[in-house]
């Protein structure tokens, strides 16, 4: 450790010896001994000692008292004063040097030795709490909360830099004065406790904190704060003063404020039902954040230029729609932009031409674009009828998100109506289908069914989920065409095909069936399977089917004898002559004509003569081959088509016909009738034609006629 310096100031050159030699005695070091005062404040600043023995009467035009306080102006070192004068006087100007003792001459060892350490400890005190000073004040300055020291009865006499900034007061201007003059708070009542700590500090016994919201309302704006105040006890544990130490929370309270408000919207958007209800909400939540006391959504109805208003909470207007025209809503759904009118503004559009003024003329205006899917669909919009600042930039992009929530809000809205109607859509078409429908799944299995596909194939949804359709419906073979057309689906075809499904109490059912995939995203999902019972078409289609079978039979029929008609007869005359270009089979054409037939219709009537002409139908039916064909060529002419014959098997039959005939006893009403045949037979084989053949059967006819009836003869006969 370093010995103390003293620097003895003594104008007798013994007396400063005498000092000398007791401070080396004490173990101090001596700077050096001044004899004057220029020369004590030139070694002060040079030696820098830690203590002074000032002599208060020094010789020249100054003392030592005024001396102590030239050299104090530039550095800080304890001084003691030594004097044998002690006068009133003297004592008070030195008092005002703030000494750090007085030794009167003479003095002892011990004198000297207590007054410099007891001098030294009160200058390390006072040098400690300097420096403490120094670091509170620095700490002070540099601390970004606002601080304010008061003593007990809240009096200021501390202000930092910041708390000057954010009560917007100078330390000047408040120092003194009491905390509530200057820093009111404004609190609701679960705050009136803290209220009552400012209004009257000495209520606060511990660190208190001050909540977030706290206002403090000043001339040209209001601050929030939070922040604490702290009484400073004494050691004693008296109340000494208190610190308020203050955060100016305005700009983060008001962004958590916004941000609070703007997810309630947000969550709105997602949670509320329907848009009215959205519409209020967002009024409500808005509100906490900006004045909407005058709210309004407007929609535009681009095809009458009007617009509507779906919501609209005004203290003034209560318009429910008016013409787009010119109005400041038209304004802004025309020009796709966000606008902040003021009334200058106001003025200058309307003098501008680019507005006309509807409705009550407010102070300030604010609307932004409602976009849905890229389009303007409306405007949202607050206004005020009073406070022409009551709006700000700020204000309208949050007015603009708003907007982007509701028009999601909208856009899902109509996403949503768009899926409901389609839903809708869908239900009343499959559950009132006068087709089956039926939702099978990827493994058949049945999902859903219509009160048709109830109704054709027996089965309720109860008693069909899950069941695979195919095994449901199909019996036997069925089966496995079922599992082809389910493949071919999975293949993603449609597929449509006639078939037959089998209702649960087992009957068939025709049935159409369109088998379509439910392809979603890449995959298949599902099959839609529409069935249609075709049983009455079926039906329709078979009874259709054998009408025009017996129709066709009837064109092809004699009514009377139901044998083939002339027409028939020459079909299967061409058919068969078709048949000879592959076989060459020649085959026996035959005409009968009844001998003397007018006699017997005039003998017996026409009745009797209708039924001699069924009767030999049957005759000649009877005779002839399966494979022969009988027709009725003409009134009582028959033509006999013999497949595979020749001249003589022509002959052969047409003579054995001719026999029974002649033979027979046509009876009829009991009267009995004979008849006889005449007959002409010709071949068709190669070198003739249909015509030619059937010409040659008429000629030998008759030639038989000629030669005196019930005869045959043939081609063969016509050549001789
Ligand atoms: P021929 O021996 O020369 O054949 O004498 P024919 O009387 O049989 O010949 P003609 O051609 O003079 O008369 C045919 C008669 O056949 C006239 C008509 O009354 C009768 N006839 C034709 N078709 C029918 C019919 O469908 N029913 C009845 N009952 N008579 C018929
Ligand atoms: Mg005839
Ligand atoms: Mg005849």
């Amino acid at each position: 450790m370093t010995k103390t310096n003293v620097l003895i100031v003594e104008d007798e050159i013994i007396v400063a010896k005498n000092i000398e030699a007791m401070l080396k005695v004490l173990d101090y070091d001596v700077a050096g001994i001044c004899i004057s005062s220029e020369q004590a404040i030139k070694v002060v600043a040079e030696k820098k000692p830690d203590l002074i023995l000032m002599d208060i009467v020094l010789g020249g035009d100054i003392d030592g008292i005024q001396v102590a306080a030239k050299i104090l102006e530039n550095v800080t070192v304890p001084i003691i004063f030594v004097t044998s004068y002690s006068d009133d006087d003297t004592l008070k100007r030195a008092k005002e040097t703030a000494p750090y003792g007085y030794i009167i001459k003479p003095f002892q060892e011990k004198e000297l030795l207590a007054g410099i350490e007891i001098a030294l400890e009160r200058y390390n005190l006072e040098q400690k709490i300097r420096e403490n000073e120094q670091l509170l004040q620095t700490t002070l300055r540099s601390i970004s909360d606002g601080i304010i020291t008061t003593d007990k009865k809240g009096h200021i006499f501390y202000i930092n830099n910041i708390g000057e900034k954010i009560i917007a007061r100078s330390y000047q201007d408040i120092k003194g004065k009491s905390l509530n003059s200057v820093f009111k708070l404004i609190y609701d009542d679960t705050n009136k406790e803290l209220f009552k700590f400012i209004e009257n500090p000495s209520r606060v016994k511990k660190l208190t904190k001050i909540p977030p919201s706290t206002i403090i309302p000043k001339i040209d704006s209001t601050k929030i704060i939070d922040g604490s105040i702290s009484p400073i006890l004494e050691t004693t544990g008296k109340t000494r003063g208190f610190v308020l130490a203050f955060r100016d929370i305005t700009a983060a309270q008001k962004a958590l404020k916004v941000q609070n408000a703007l997810y309630n919207i947000s969550n709105s958007v997602n949670t509320v039902k329907n848009i009215q209800d959205l519409f209020q909400s967002i009024q409500k939540h808005l509100g906490e954040i900006i004045d909407t006391k005058n709210f309004y959504v407007a929609l535009y109805d681009k095809k009458t230029d009007t617009i509507s208003l779906p919501y609209i909470i005004d203290k003034e207007d209560k318009f429910t729609s008016f013409p787009a025209g010119k109005t400041l809503t038209g304004y802004v759904i025309k020009h796709k932009k966000p606008i902040l009118v003021d009334e200058k503004n106001y003025r200058e559009m309307s003098a501008k031409g680019l507005i006309e003024i509807i409705g009550s003329p407010s102070k300030v205006w604010m609307g932004v674009p409602l976009k849905v899917e890229g389009e303007v669909i409306g405007v949202v919009a607050v206004q005020s009828y009073e406070d022409e600042n009551l709006y700000t930039k700020d204000d309208l992009e949050i007015l603009q998100f708003v907007s982007g929530q509701l028009a999601i809000a909208i856009s899902h809205k109509r996403a949503e109506d768009a899926q409901r109607i389609e839903r809708a859509y869908f239900e009343q078409l499959f559950e009132n289908s006068p087709e089956s429908i039926v939702l099978v799944n990827n493994e058949s299995r049945i999902l859903r069914l219509n009160e048709e596909f109830t109704k054709t194939f027996g089965y309720t949804i109860e008693e069909a989920r899950n069941k695979n359709i195919d095994e449901l419906l199909t019996r036997g073979e069925y089966g496995k065409e079922a599992k082809g057309v389910t493949s071919k689906i999975a293949e993603g075809e449609t597929v449509a095909l006639e078939t037959i499904r089998w209702h649960k109490n087992g009957t068939p059912v025709d049935v159409s069936i369109l088998g379509t995939p439910i392809i979603f995203e890449g995959g298949q999902l599902a099959v839609y399977g529409i069935y249609r019972n075709i049983s009455d078409r079926k039906i329709v289609e078979n009874e259709l089917k054998e009408a025009n079978i017996k129709l066709e039979l009837l064109a092809r029929t004699d009514p009377l004898t139901q044998l083939s008609n002339r027409r028939d007869a020459l079909e299967k005359i061409e058919y068969e002559e078709k048949r000879y270009e592959r076989s060459e089979k020649p085959f026996a054409i035959i005409i009968c004509d009844i001998d003397d037939f007018k006699s017997v219709n005039d003998r017996f009537g026409h009745d009797a003569g209708d039924e001699v002409l069924k009767t030999l139908a049957n005759i000649m039916r009877m005779i002839v081959r399966k494979q022969d064909i009988v027709a009725r060529w003409g009134g009582e002419e028959f033509l006999l088509m013999l497949p595979q014959t020749d001249i003589e098997g022509g002959l052969v039959l047409a003579e054995k016909i001719r026999k029974k005939v002649r033979s027979t006893e046509f009876n009829f009403n009991g009267m009995k009738i004979h008849i006889s045949l005449t007959m002409g037979l010709s071949i068709y084989k190669e070198n003739k034609t249909i015509d030619e053949t059937i010409s040659q059967a008429d000629r030998a006819l008759y030639m038989g006629k000629k030669l005196g009836k019930d005869c045959v003869k043939s081609e063969t006969d016509l050549i001789k």
